[in-house]
């Protein structure tokens, strides 16, 4: 990265004398971290051979709450861990390009999913005119939804690798994940 536009004795018009926005601090926070950074010489295939597909909740540190290193896996992560053919499209390069072999799906206990309806595309068609193309995917009910990742996963005529697909639904007071068992 280059910052050489702005000398650092002259601040530009935009950028805060002091504070800074989030990605600011970020962007310095990175700066310390490749300062202890060397190169792991690592292969971009994941060491365990398993993706981990887990919903975005910022309270889920998905490295730690599996015991994961740098390197061990495919984390895929989105509102609700939701199995959508986006998921399906990640899986599938994750599989067939860069050789993993296991699927884990993670839902938790509190989602936001849970307090939102399909009723959400409809009040965004009505507030900007335009009807999203994508499923809201909201779940009343963690493990039924859990269940239905499943069956996506294992009947997804791209992924060659189903027979190691395994969901479970992480409970953000314990820290301790439940399987659920597929119908
Ligand atoms: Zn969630």
């Amino acid at each position: 990265m280059t910052t050489s536009t702005h000398p650092t004795d002259e601040p530009s018009a935009g950028a805060p004398r002091t504070g800074g926005t989030v990605t600011d601090r970020l962007i310095e926070a990175n700066a310390r971290y490749a300062d202890g950074f060397t190169d792991p010489g690592m292969d971009a295939r994941p060491v365990l051979h398993v993706a981990v597909v887990a919903c975005m909740d910022a309270r889920i540190d998905l490295h730690r709450a599996l015991g994961l290193e740098l390197g061990d896996c495919h984390t895929l992560r989105n509102a609700g861990g939701v199995v959508t053919d986006d998921v399906i499209r990640s899986l599938a390069i994750s599989q067939r390009a860069l050789g993993t072999r296991s699927v884990v799906l993670i839902h938790h206990t509190g989602c936001g999913m849970q307090t939102i309806t399909e009723d959400f595309r409809h009040e965004l068609e009505l507030e900007v005119g335009q009807r999203p193309s994508w499923a809201v995917e909201a779940f009343q009910d963690a493990e039924q939804d859990v269940r239905q990742s499943i069956r996506r996963v294992r009947t997804s005529p791209f992924l060659p690798h189903v027979d190691d697909v395994r969901g479970f639904v992480f409970d953000v007071k314990t820290g301790r994940l439940s399987e659920v068992t597929a119908d």
